[in-house]
């Protein structure tokens, strides 16, 4: 049996359509039959080629759901559930961490491990389905799968997307307090979904800043106390006003930077309180520097900086279990604007890259 992929050949090269066979699942793993893939700020990086260690040609899309055809013997989730036949599920999208590298063993840091690869991203086309704007996908062993729960349905989940388990990830970092005062810099799915698990850790209040409108009004729906159009209010010194007038000039107490623009990185940095936590998660690729003022900006004000790269599989499992019980209140699925078939998704990249959807899903048989 063959399925249709789209294939991305290289940078900035036109997608394609292609066939692909259908493999029995190897002992452990699975196949899905795709319901939904995402099409995020990622992919754009990934078609203008800045992402270093791609192996073009590959099938993008790196957060999926489907619905399982078939296992390769018994498969299990993290609690030790079987994994059947038409269950919905979604998975970690990471294969290959070796478990015996120095990075695996000595630093215990297999985000760090050569080895590692994910669905969508660095998975070369050549190994089969391993990307998620395809009709198949292709679960290697020792993927982890995880159902969805009753009461988030495949377009919930993917209205969160990789935004969700990312958003989580910083938001851990970040440690708030009950109680807190907390700015998110950017709009996009990590910004929003910083801001939903921000509220969830006990915030007092939640600002958002960026851009464009209807992201904007999304982080409203979210129910963020304020938010500031960065097209109405350009100067950066009336921004870090905008926050100092709200916290008795103090600053906020964590600032969490989801913009991927340099820039905000000393902007946000002049948002901050002393002795307040902030938590770059945006900066996933290279944008290039920015000069800040260790004296002022770190030193002297007690800052805590922390990055934020990727997340685990324990973020995704947890944040599905919350977006699960919380989806009455924040309404992920809402988040999605628009669907477009695996034929649509050149479209679907460049709407995704002049901001003009929120969230974007793929899927075979969606579309216009
Ligand atoms: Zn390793
Ligand atoms: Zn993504």
């Amino acid at each position: 049996m063959h399925v249709s992929a789209v294939v991305m050949p290289g940078p900035r090269r036109p997608l394609e359509s292609r066939s692909f066979p259908v493999r029995a699942p190897e002992p452990g793993g699975a196949v899905l039959e795709t319901v939904l893939s995402e099409v995020c700020g990622t992919d754009v990086h990934l078609h203008h080629g800045r992402l270093a260690g791609v192996p073009y040609p590959i099938i993008p899309g790196h957060v999926s759901c489907g619905r399982v055809l078939e296992t390769g013997g018994p498969v299990h989730d993290v609690e030790g559930r079987p994994i059947v036949p038409g269950q919905l599920v979604t998975f970690y999208d990471v294969y290959g961490i070796c478990g015996s590298c120095w990075h695996c063993l000595v630093a215990k840091s297999g985000t760090r491990c050569p080895r590692r690869r994910v669905y969508g991203i660095t998975a070369p086309a050549a190994d089969g389905l391993l990307g998620g704007w395809a009709e198949r996908i292709a679960i290697k062993p020792g993927v982890r799968m995880l159902p969805l729960p009753d009461g988030l349905s495949a377009e919930a989940f993917m209205g969160g997307g990789c935004g969700a388990p990312t958003g989580f990830h910083a938001i851990e970092r970040a440690g708030i307090a009950l109680g807190d005062t907390v700015v998110v810099q950017g709009s996009g799915p990590v910004g929003l979904n910083a801001a939903i698990f921000a509220q969830l850790s006990g915030a007092e209040r939640v600002f958002v800043i960026g851009a464009p409108r209807a992201r904007l009004e999304a982080a409203r729906g979210l129910g963020v106390d304020a938010v500031l159009d960065l097209a109405e209010c350009t100067r950066p010194e009336d921004r870090v006003a905008f926050v100092r007038e709200r916290t008795a000039g103090r600053g906020a107490d964590v600032v969490v930077e989801a913009s991927g623009n340099p820039a905000a990185v000393v902007e946000g940095l002049e948002m901050l309180r002393d002795a307040g936590r902030y938590v770059v998660v945006g900066q996933y690729t290279d944008a290039g520097d920015v000069t800040l003022n260790p004296h002022r900006h770190v030193n002297r004000r007690h800052a805590t900086i922390l990055g934020c790269w990727g997340y685990e599989y324990s973020h995704l499992h947890r944040a599905v279990a919350m977006m699960a019980k919380h989806e009455a209140r924040f309404h992920w699925a809402g988040l999605v604007t628009r669907r477009y078939g695996l034929d649509e998704a050149g479209q679907a990249l460049a709407d995704m890259e002049r901001l003009a959807v929120v969230k974007a899903v793929i899927g075979p048989g969606l579309g216009e």
